[in-house]
C-alpha cells in the first residue's frame, strides 16, 4: 500500500463549474476551510460551454413576468412531476442570484433602457433569459471564478474522485488521483458537495464533453444516497449533424430565440403540426392569440419552434423517420431568411463561427442542418430541497447532478440560474454542517486499500477487454436501446446488454502506467457509466407512459395517475432497486398559480 498525499477540509466540493463555484463561494463566506477539486482545469466543466442564458424574472423585458409565472412556467414544462418546494425556492430566488452576479462584475447584454436584455427561450411565457451573446456561461464562470479566488478557496484541478468515503454511516471525504501523475490523494472533510454536472457521454451522439462520464451520480449511488428520476434525458433538438466528427455538438435555441425556424427537405416549416392541443390555449393570452398561432399564423406571438425541446426534438426525430429529413440526416436550422448578417453576427457570433469554422458554412446566408442531441439529465441525487443534503449524512448535491427541480423536461436557461440558488443553498448548509462536527473522522487504513486496489485493477495483465471498445459499445447500446424514442422490448434487450457490459468491464485492461494514461481514465470511467446507464433504462422501463423527455412508443400517452409519483433508485445489498413513491401533494398557495 503506497503513503498517500493526505489533505483536510470542512468542506469538500467535488466540481467546479457554476454550481461547484458558487457553492465554494458560499461555504467559504462562512469561514470554514473549503477545497474544490475538478477533473479539468479551473474554467473548464459544461457551464462554461453554455450559450443562450439564465432565466430569472428580472421584468426587465415584459412587466408582467415575475416568480410565480416562472413558477407556473417551470412546473409545466417539467409535466408536473417536478419538486414544487424546490421549483418554489428557485423562482423566488432566481432574480437576486443574477443581481447578485452582475454586481460581482458579469457584464450582460442591454436593452433600450439600460437594464439586462432579456431573450425568449422555450416554454417561458415572456422573454426571461439573461444573456451575453451566446456565451453566457463564459461570463458567468468568469465572474465566479474572479469573485471565489478572493475568497481563499484551495483548489485541486485535474484532480479526479474514484470514490466517497464514508465511516458508518457518515461522509468523511474522498478517495482520487491525479490525472498527469497518477498519484493518489486523500480528502478528508466533514462534509462534500457533489458538483460534477451531467452524464450525456452514456450516448453516442451529445453535447456534453469528455467530463460528462455521471461520476457524481455514481458516486452518490454507491455511497448510499438516492437518484430521482432518472429515465428523464433531454435531447436537445438542434445539434450538429455533419461532419461526423462534430455530431452532436450544440447548436443553441438561442438561434430560434433570435428568430430561427426550423424547415423539412420539402422547405415546409413543420413545428406548425406538432404543437400539442392544449398547448396553445395554456400559452396564449386571448383565444384569439391562440388560434392564431394554431392556425399557422407566422406572426403569431410565440413561434412554434420555442416549444418545449422534448415536443421540438420528438417533431424532428418523427420528420427525419417519415424520410423528410436533410441530406445529412438532420433537418434545416434557417436563420439567414429572418434576420440579417450584422444582426446574426452581433447575437449569435458563437454559432457564427462555430459552423464557419467547422463545416465552412455560413449561416447569415445558409440553412444549418440540425438533429437532437443529448443535452441534460434532469435526474440525480434526490436532495432535501432546503438544505441540499441527500439521504447520506454529510452529503450535500448542486447543479446538473441533482434531480426533481426540472421534472421530466428542464426548460432552457434554467440551468444556470439551478447551479447558483443552489449552489448558495448547498455551501452554506455544507458549512454549517460541518460547523458542529468536532473532529473529521479518519478512513481506516483498510477502506483505502479497498479503494486502491479498486482503482489499479484495470493494470492487471491477466485481463483482456479493451476499454474503449467497451465505451463505445456502451454508448450505442444506450442510443439504440433507450434513446429519444423507447419500447419495453427495446429496453429490455439494453438491460441485458448492459448486464453482458457490465461482466466484460470487470475484465478491463489497460496497459502503460499511471502517468496521463487515458486508457486508465477512460476504464473508470466505464465505471460510472455502466452504472448510470442502468438507473436510466431501468426507470425508462419502469414507466410506462410518455412524459417530457421520456417518449414510450408503447404508452404514447400520460397517465395521470404517474403524474404523482417520482421513481427512486437506491443500492439495496448490491442490486439496483428502484420504486415509484408519491409526491407530497402542492399546497394550494402554489396550485392557484397553476391556474
Ligand atoms: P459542470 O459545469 O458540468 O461542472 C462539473 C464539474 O465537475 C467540472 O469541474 C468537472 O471537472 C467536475 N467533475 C466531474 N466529475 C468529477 C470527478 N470524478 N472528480 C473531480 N471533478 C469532477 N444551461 C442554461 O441554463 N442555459 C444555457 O444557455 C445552456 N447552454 C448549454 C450549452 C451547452 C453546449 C451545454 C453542454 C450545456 C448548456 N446548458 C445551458 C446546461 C448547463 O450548462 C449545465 O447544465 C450546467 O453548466 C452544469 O453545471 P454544473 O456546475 O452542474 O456542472
Amino acid at each position: 500500500m503506497e503513503s498517500y498525499e493526505i489533505k483536510e477540509h470542512d468542506v469538500l466540493i467535488i466540481g467546479a463549474g457554476g454550481a461547484g463555484l458558487r457553492a465554494a463561494i458560499e461555504a467559504s463566506s462562512q469561514e470554514v476551510s473549503v477545497g474544490l477539486v475538478c477533473k479539468s482545469l479551473l474554467g473548464k466543466a459544461h457551464t462554461v460551454m453554455a450559450e443562450g442564458g439564465m432565466a430569472a424574472s428580472l421584468r426587465n423585458a415584459d412587466p408582467r413576468d415575475n416568480w410565480e409565472v416562472h413558477f407556473r412556467d417551470t412546473i409545466r414544462g417539467g409535466k408536473h412531476i417536478n419538486n414544487w418546494r424546490m421549483v418554489e425556492i428557485f423562482c423566488q430566488e432566481a432574480a437576486e442570484r443574477v443581481n447578485e452576479l452582475e454586481e460581482w462584475g458579469a457584464l450582460f447584454d442591454r436593452n433600450k433602457e439600460g437594464l439586462i436584455s432579456q431573450r425568449n427561450f422555450g416554454g417561458h411565457r415572456y422573454p426571461r433569459l439573461a444573456h451575453v451573446g451566446d456565451r453566457t456561461g463564459l461570463e458567468l464562470i468568469r465572474t465566479l471564478q474572479n469573485h471565489g479566488i478572493h475568497q481563499g478557496l484551495d483548489i485541486y484541478m485535474e484532480c479526479c474522485i474514484v470514490e466517497l468515503l464514508k465511516e458508518g454511516d457518515r461522509i468523511c471525504g474522498a478517495f482520487g488521483f491525479w490525472r498527469e501523475s497518477g498519484q493518489f490523494i486523500v480528502f478528508h472533510a466533514k462534509s462534500v458537495v457533489l458538483a460534477t454536472g451531467g452524464l450525456g457521454k452514456v450516448f453516442r451522439v451529445t453535447s456534453n464533453s469528455w467530463e460528462g462520464t455521471g461520476d457524481g451520480h455514481a458516486l452518490a449511488y454507491r455511497a448510499g444516497a438516492e437518484l430521482i428520476d432518472m429515465e428523464f434525458i433531454q435531447f436537445h433538438p438542434t445539434g450538429m449533424v455533419w461532419p461526423p466528427s462534430v455530431q452532436g455538438i450544440l447548436v443553441t435555441e438561442g438561434v430560434r430565440g433570435e428568430g430561427g425556424v426550423l424547415k423539412n427537405c420539402e422547405g415546409k416549416r413543420f413545428m406548425f403540426d406538432y404543437i400539442p392541443d392544449t398547448f396553445a390555449a395554456e400559452t396564449s393570452d386571448t383565444e384569439e392569440e391562440a388560434s392564431r398561432w394554431l392556425n399557422g399564423d407566422p406572426e403569431a406571438r410565440r413561434p412554434p419552434e420555442l416549444l418545449t425541446r422534448d415536443v421540438v426534438a420528438r417533431a424532428i426525430h418523427r420528420e427525419r423517420m417519415g424520410g423528410r429529413g436533410s441530406p445529412h440526416g438532420g433537418v434545416f436550422l434557417d436563420i439567414s431568411g429572418q434576420r440579417d448578417a450584422d444582426h446574426i453576427k452581433k447575437t449569435l457570433p458563437s454559432m457564427y463561427h462555430q459552423f464557419m469554422k467547422l463545416c465552412n458554412l455560413n449561416i447569415t446566408t445558409t440553412p444549418m442542418e440540425v438533429g437532437p442531441t443529448c443535452h441534460y439529465v434532469m435526474g440525480g441525487v434526490s436532495v432535501e430541497p432546503d438544505t441540499a443534503m441527500s439521504a447520506v449524512d454529510g452529503l450535500f448535491a448542486a447543479g446538473e447532478v441533482t434531480g426533481g427541480l426540472h421534472g421530466a423536461n428542464r426548460l432552457g436557461g434554467n440551468s444556470l440560474t439551478d447551479l447558483l440558488v443552489f449552489g448558495v443553498h448547498a455551501g452554506l448548509h455544507a458549512a454549517k454542517y460541518s460547523k458542529e462536527i468536532v473532529e473529521v473522522a479518519k478512513p481506516s487504513k483498510d477502506l483505502l486499500k479497498k479503494m486502491e486496489q479498486l482503482a489499479l485493477e484495470p493494470f492487471d495483465p491477466e485481463r483482456t477487454e479493451n476499454p474503449y471498445v467497451l465505451m463505445a459499445e456502451l454508448q450505442e447500446t444506450m442510443e439504440l436501446h433507450t434513446g429519444i424514442v423507447r419500447t419495453s422490448d427495446e429496453m429490455e434487450k439494453g438491460l441485458e446488454l448492459l448486464q453482458d457490459l457490465k461482466q466484460r468491464a470487470e475484465r478491463v485492461r489497460v496497459d502503460g502506467n499511471r502517468q496521463y494514461n487515458p486508457a486508465w481514465h477512460y476504464a473508470l470511467d466505464l465505471r460510472n457509466l455502466l452504472c448510470i446507464a442502468e438507473a436510466i433504462t431501468l426507470a425508462a422501463l419502469k414507466r410506462e407512459e410518455s412524459r417530457g423527455g421520456h417518449t414510450r412508443e408503447d404508452f404514447p400517452e400520460s397517465n395521470d395517475s404517474l403524474q404523482k409519483v417520482n421513481a427512486f433508485i437506491h443500492d439495496k445489498d448490491g442490486r439496483m432497486f428502484h420504486e415509484h413513491r408519491e409526491r407530497e401533494p402542492m399546497p394550494e398557495h402554489l396550485v392557484k398559480l397553476l391556474n
